[in-house]
């Protein structure tokens, strides 16, 4: 097991007291603004006359317009965070439900953006998902498709999450996924689904995953139309029947937001039935007012799905503090579930020759405090072991410097 952090300090070299507060899982949350997440959205190509679409002509169909672009976007900002970063590339032939004609179409040039942050101590996998391809002409009714809302408002999510918790380490292991072609009948993750997911752990690696080690898979598409005249509200659907995952999210979101959540049965209508019929519990965040869900008399329904409309610049339509707060929701399930571990912060003084050591901890993460009078040799002696607790922490270790062998120490967390 690799030491996930280590504090290095002298007793005899710092006589200061350093001050320090204790980071919470909120500190991450608050990190996600609208701003944040409106330039995100800005670019992944969602204006009016931009799309994330393919060609529309003969066999092969190819990626087209700024779709190839919007997928470098998201690499380049992966990457420059330190996420294992990769491209899943991949080809089909579909006959898609809702295209101009019934022929079958070659599609190429495919590919989904997966970034992985790995997990160290924990066995868990969370599947955080969105599409970022859009209509295009090969559908009814559309000639350039932005896709504001469906789906780069779950990419735009995806992108300002991943960036809230890029320096930190965490228990389990988060993977990003940007799916392709999602309205190609959910072809990017049908292929992500048989291709880097296993039943056997002799085939696991840094791009095939356990399928038994996910817990979740949480999908954000169209999660920034919110009308005015409607509740505060965000849909967390699941196929069928109970589903931990969308109990899970939906409280992480009602502790983080002011969103109130919908639990409903029936969503499968996008990336998440990839994975929901293999047997994972798959959910589907979406704005409440998508359509008549809930019975309502005097129901709305998003204006501009599938049209040429669906755009950051169309008026009165994205809500951004809306799919922000969304997206606060489910960094905080990132966080209540993947098990951030956060850097001890110390406190140390000296008096009486008596060295006093505080730090502060976090949920269920144990630190061991070592000693060693040769920092060269590397030889550590473990002095005491501080467990686990269910709370965030300060705690305080008295140290008699006249007993305690060492004057250097370490903190490892794990
Ligand atoms: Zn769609």
């Amino acid at each position: 097991m690799p030491p996930k952090r280590i504090f290095h300090f002298s007793a005899f070299l710092l006589s200061i007291t350093l001050q320090a507060q204790a980071i919470t899982a909120s500190d991450i949350v608050d990190t996600v603004t609208t701003a944040g997440y409106s330039n995100h959205l800005a670019h992944l190509y969602t204006h009016i006359g931009e799309s994330r679409g393919f060609t529309d002509g003969p066999s092969p169909r190819i990626p087209a317009y700024q779709h190839d672009l919007a997928r470098d976007y998201m690499i380049s900002n992966f990457t420059a965070w330190g996420y294992d970063t990769w491209l899943d590339p991949f080809e089909f032939d579909v006959n898609f439900s809702y295209d101009n004609d019934s022929n079958s179409y070659h599609y190429a040039g495919c590919n989904n953006v997966v970034a992985t942050k790995r997990g160290y101590g924990g066995t868990n996998i969370y599947l955080i998902i969105a599409h970022y391809d859009s209509v295009d002409s090969g559908h009814r009714n559309v000639i350039l498709g932005p896709g504001a809302d469906d789906g780069a408002s779950g990419v735009a999510a995806l992108l300002e999450i991943a960036e809230a918790i890029k320096d930190y380490i965490f228990k389990d292991t988060i993977v990003f996924l940007a799916c392709d072609a999602e309205e190609k009948d959910y072809q990017g993750s049908i292929h992500f689904r048989d291709h880097h997911i296993s039943d056997k752990p002799s085939e696991t690696n840094s791009t095939t995953f356990l399928k038994s080690s996910i817990r979740a898979v949480v999908n954000l598409d169209s999660i920034a139309y919110d009308h005015t005249n409607t509740p505060y509200n965000v849909a967390v659907g699941r196929v069928a029947g109970s589903s931990q995952a969308a109990f899970a999210v939906g409280a992480s979101i009602e502790k983080y937001t002011d969103l109130s959540v919908e639990y409903s049965s029936g969503f499968d209508e996008s990336d998440h039935i990839s994975f929901y019929n293999i047997g994972l519990d798959a959910v589907h965040v979406i704005e409440y007012d998508f359509v008549n869900y809930w019975g309502e008399t005097n129901f709305v329904k998003n204006p501009y799905y599938h049209t040429d409309y669906d755009a950051i610049d169309s008026p009165d339509y994205l809500n951004l503090n809306y799919a922000a707060d969304v997206t606060k929701g489910i960094a905080g399930a990132v966080c209540d579930y993947a098990t951030p571990i956060f850097p001890a912060t110390l406190n140390q003084s000296i008096s009486n020759n008596t060295l006093s050591i505080r730090w502060f901890t976090s949920p269920d993460i144990e630190y061991e405090l070592y000693g060693t009078t040769d920092l060269t040799a590397n030889a550590w002696n473990l002095i005491t072991q501080i467990d686990a607790t269910n709370d965030v922490v300060d705690q305080t270790v008295q140290l008699d410097l006249n007993t305690v062998t060492g004057n250097v120490f370490r903190v490892l967390s794990r």
